[in-house]
């Protein structure tokens, strides 16, 4: 049985149609994953208002059904003028409640659409495309990249405007970014509302990857009413809000938030230092963003910040290090830039496979043919070209480095490996 020949679709970079070495189709994971998320929360959350609809429709023509069967008297006209027209009425809304989600769900899928296309449209840039071509689409997949970051960052209006004045506009989910930082800034102020009503927007898909978001967000406000010393608010908030959404999966969270309610609370903040940190709000902030990236699985690090680290790490060598003294106009290794030197620290080492040596002297290209490299005493590579230059008399050559005359016999040949 022979092996099938393997296609390369689905591989990180670009698939069996791409043309590029910059075509990485991973790295645009978020421009289809965001538009496939809210599809998906419009078509539960449509399927919840649709049956909501049918069940009030229903309700509706039982009440008009029981005012006429079985009468053995006249029904008055203004009877089942009101009960018709309330059912009317009920049809009306559920037409209504149906085209809304018809809309909501054609606009996603539409986007989802247009992505395509327009990723398309990059990946057919080769290099018989108009260079100008070539530009315009490189730096529209950039631009994304840096919009995707932007919007990371909680940089909202920066994004915006780039979407903006680069036509990114449908590629880009700007609204999702701007709920999330909405909300986030809300949890900083410590209002947990507008955190609560995402939980319950986007509750089925919550529960499927089993996120604490709703209950930590409730733990916080039973905290705030424990701390204010209004007990029984408190228990009557954790019986209305917190069992049941904890009772089944968060039995441990359930406890805690027990426990903290039915000891003292001098003892419930020595027993729970995390319940009653100052920085609770702060904490709770970063952990909702943390699932908030992980309901619409958008990776731990941006496009951007990828692409950045890739192009460091293929330039980082052993030797690299912040060089401070060097002005940043005249550095010539961008990864001993003081500035980008924290980005760079912890990545690893180029591997190259064709090092090449250049003559300190004359920066040219040394090679096993007419530019030998040779070591001098001062540590510094000088090719042979250069060298023919530096010749004085009696077999002495003069180490521009050191600026005096050494003997031959004091260089060294190098050997390229
Ligand atoms: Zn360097």
């Amino acid at each position: 049985m022979s092996v099938p020949e393997f296609s390369g679709a689905g591989t990180t970079i670009g698939g069996k149609n791409s043309r590029k070495n910059t075509d990485v189709l991973s790295l645009d994971y978020c421009t289809f994953r965001i538009p496939c998320e809210e599809l998906r929360v419009k078509f539960k959350n449509g399927q919840k208002d649709l049956d909501k609809a049918a069940a009030n429709v229903a309700r509706a023509a039982e009440l008009l059904t029981k005012k006429t069967s079985g009468a053995n008297q006249p029904v008055p006209q203004e009877t089942l003028r009101k009960n018709f027209d309330f059912l009317l009425n009920q049809v009306q809304e559920a037409r209504k409640a149906l085209e809304n989600i018809l809309e909501g769900e054609i606009g996603e899928t539409s986007k989802i659409i247009q992505r395509c296309e327009r990723l398309h449209e990059e990946f057919e840039v080769d290099e018989k495309t108009h260079p100008r071509q070539q530009d315009k689409m490189e730096r529209q997949k950039f631009a994304r990249y840096i919009c995707w970051h932007l919007l990371r960052c909680g940089m909202i209006e920066p994004a915006r405007e780039l979407a903006k004045q680069m036509n990114l506009e449908s590629l880009i989910d700007i609204s999702v970014f701007e709920k999330i930082y909405e909300v986030e800034q809300a949890l900083h102020a410590h209002d947990t509302k507008p955190c609560i009503e995402w939980c319950q927007y986007h509750q089925s898909r919550l529960r499927q990857i089993k996120s604490r978001m709703e209950v930590v967000a409730r733990q916080q406000e039973i905290i705030t009413l424990i701390e204010q010393g209004n007990i029984p608010e408190a228990v009557a908030y954790v019986k209305k809000y917190l069992v049941p959404i904890a009772k089944a999966n968060f039995s441990d969270d359930l406890r805690k938030t027990m426990g903290a309610i039915a000891m003292p609370l001098v003892e419930s903040r020595v027993r729970n230092p995390d319940f009653h940190d100052e920085k609770r709000y702060e904490k709770c902030a970063e952990f909702f963003i943390k699932e908030a990236y992980r309901l619409y699985q958008i990776p731990d690090v941006s496009a951007l910040s990828v692409i950045v680290q890739m192009g460091l790490s293929a330039q980082k060598t052993p030797i690299c290090e912040p060089d401070h003294k060097t002005p940043l106009s005249e550095q010539t290794c961008v990864v001993c830039r003081p500035d980008v030197w924290p980005l760079a620290e912890g990545l690893p080492y180029a591997h190259v496979d064709n090092a090449r040596i250049l003559c300190s002297f004359n920066g040219t290209v040394c090679n096993d043919d007419e530019n030998i490299p040779y070591l001098f005493p001062s540590g510094h590579v000088i090719g042979l070209q250069a060298i023919n230059t530096l010749k004085r008399d009696d077999n002495k050559i003069w180490d521009p480095i050191m600026k005096k005359e050494i003997e031959e016999t004091e260089i060294l040949r190098l050997y390229f490996m």
